[in-house]
């Protein structure tokens, strides 16, 4: 068994060297500008990933471009696409935007009637091609292309194990770790195999994975990132977002639901579970920033969420003023729920350039705060000598929020009240988030931006009756962070508010990066975690003892 493990392995390892050589990847010669690129100061979270599958239409890599595109929002490094004919999958990927990356004459080599695509946000340093998926690979299940939304918090430890039993890596991608756990499985068929793979992961995926005959989607056991199922006509669809089934006209059915695996093929669309049920922990911030305010997240309306956010900041935090400006766009909806609820009018005192590509010529002799300003311009009529509320969706460094500060009362603002409609980003996120260190972040208790308060200072300031739970900052923090920003006042959304905000009565939205409190081991424990956590898990799940998961076959309409 451990030498045909072995030799799969090398076969396995050989199929992804031709796939990853360049077969079907799209070389852009604006890979090296892309380097060389002043990189826009944009002081946010920013999701890894989207990702959209499709299964019997006629056009599947032209409606899987259309879903790429209304997903272009979770990811704008790289994007791929992969299709199957029935009798075989082709690939196609690229670096940049999809409408960059793709043309009528690339969707042309992707023939066949499924398909699935993905968009990817990399880290820094992790601009690389070989990084974009969909990951395609040839082994003993059958040829499988595979994308994935989320992030592993057990890969590292999988990496080295497998590594060690002969695995050859061609990317650094969490993802091929899901990859290799199929290829090595022992279970007699596809789904048992992905099952068993998944059973010995940890962490946060959504993913869509396409076989020859088959569309695959499945979400992890707690649920962190979206996946949603549609229809259009005969067809299936999956996708990140609602909003990529909207512009294809296709009809949302459902959530995949967390722990659940869909097998979609021509017998129909069947339905299992792959895992014993966790706690869910949706994340919250796709409520609070990631997702497009007019998808459907969670089965909640990303619009409703954010307009909830922002009236339950006007109650928590009021201000006399006399209006209230959005930090454009992801500012918006919140900003329009703080002025119906406290009554200041809401005023468009920011607006945003929406052409800024990554590529400009800065100016020689240095220009202040230049990179907000190309970004964000005051309307200097609806600003000059009003008490303006600022209101935006979360800080991160601070950076960018004390240059939009500074650039608002420039514009002759007489008071620059910053309201928040979530709280203090204290700790970064290990599920599919790109998140600074707790050093870069400014509310975190290690920040290394956020200048600290005298202890007279501190002891001065009275305590504060908004806050409503532990996890909430100290009145001496958000003191701190009002100082750095330079604002006349400064107001979080408290936790609690923002549950309330999603309805989340049973606690099942993830709330870590602003408690620092974490379902699964983060990442920095996971190798001592792992030596008791493996030899238990794997005793579970071992691949020779992988048990079939028992489909119940349902037509959704
Ligand atoms: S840690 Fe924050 S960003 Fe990450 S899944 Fe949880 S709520 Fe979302």
């Amino acid at each position: 068994m451990v030498s045909a493990h072995r030799a799969g392995a090398f076969i396995f390892g050989a199929a992804l060297a031709n796939v990853f050589r360049g077969d079907g990847i799209i070389p852009r010669g604006d890979s090296t500008l892309l380097k060389q690129q002043f990189q826009l100061d944009d002081d946010h979270f920013h999701d890894h990933c989207g990702v959209f599958g499709v299964f019997a239409h006629s056009e599947a890599a032209k409606l899987c471009y259309l879903g790429l595109y209304a997903l272009q929002h979770r990811g704008q490094e790289a994007a791929g696409i992969c299709s199957s004919d029935g009798a075989d999958l082709r690939v196609a990927k690229g670096m940049g935007l999809v409408q960059d990356i793709f043309d009528p004459k690339r969707l042309a080599t992707l023939p066949g009637d499924s398909a699935i695509g993905h968009t990817r946000y990399s880290t820094a340093g992790d601009t690389t091609l070989t990084n974009a998926q969909p990951i395609v690979i040839d082994c003993s299940k059958g040829k499988i292309a595979i994308g994935h939304n989320g992030n592993l918090t057990n890969a590292a430890e999988w990496r080295r194990k497998l590594e060690h039993r002969g695995s050859i890596f061609q990317t650094t991608s969490d993802t091929e770790v899901i990859v290799h756990l199929i290829a090595r499985s022992s279970a007699r068929n596809l789904s048992s195999a992905i099952a068993d793979a998944l059973n010995q992961v940890e962490g946060a995926y959504s993913l869509v994975i396409l076989t020859r005959d088959e569309l695959y989607a499945i979400r992890d056991p707690r649920g962190f990132r979206p996946l949603c199922l549609g229809r259009l006509g005969d067809s299936y669809m999956v996708a990140s977002e609602t909003c990529a089934f909207d512009l294809l006209d296709a009809t949302y059915i459902r959530e995949v639901e967390p722990g659940e695996m869909l097998r979609i093929s021509r017998a129909g669309l069947e339905s299992f579970r792959f895992a014993p049920p966790k706690q869910h922990q949706y994340c919250i911030f796709e409520h609070v920033y990631f997702a497009r305010p007019d998808s459907l997240v969670f089965n909640r309306s990303v619009h409703h969420s954010r307009e909830n956010l922002g009236k339950l900041l006007a109650r928590q935090y009021p201000v006399p003023a006399d209006v209230v400006v959005p930090v454009p766009d992801s500012g918006v909806p919140a900003a329009i729920g703080y002025s119906l609820e406290s009554g200041v009018p809401f005023r468009m005192g920011l607006i945003r350039n929406h052409y800024i590509g990554r590529t400009f010529i800065q100016p020689v002799q240095a220009i202040r705060d230049f990179g907000v300003k190309l970004k964000l311009n005051p309307v200097r009529g609806l600003l000059e000598g009003k008490r303006v509320v600022l209101v935006d969706d979360s800080i991160v460094r601070g950076t960018t929020s004390r240059k939009i500060v500074r650039l608002v009362r420039e514009a002759g603002a007489k008071e620059v009240h910053v309201r928040i409609s979530s709280p203090p980003t204290i700790s970064p996120c290990y599920y599919g988030i790109d998140t600074p260190t707790h050093e870069e972040l400014i509310a975190s208790a290690d920040s290394k931006f956020r200048p600290r308060l005298s202890e007279a200072d501190a002891i001065s300031l009275p305590s504060s009756s908004s806050n409503t739970s532990e996890a909430d900052p100290s009145p001496q923090t958000v003191e701190e962070i009002r100082r750095f920003l330079e604002a006349d006042s400064l107001g979080y959304l408290s936790i609690e508010n923002l549950r309330n905000a999603v309805s989340d009565t049973e606690r099942r939205f993830c709330t870590s990066c602003f408690t620092g409190v974490y379902p699964t081991p983060p990442v920095q424990l996971e190798v001592q975690h792992n030596a008791q956590h493996n030899s238990q898990h794997n005793a579970q799940s071992s691949s020779e003892n992988a048990q079939e998961p028992q489909p119940t076959v349902t037509r959704e309409s």
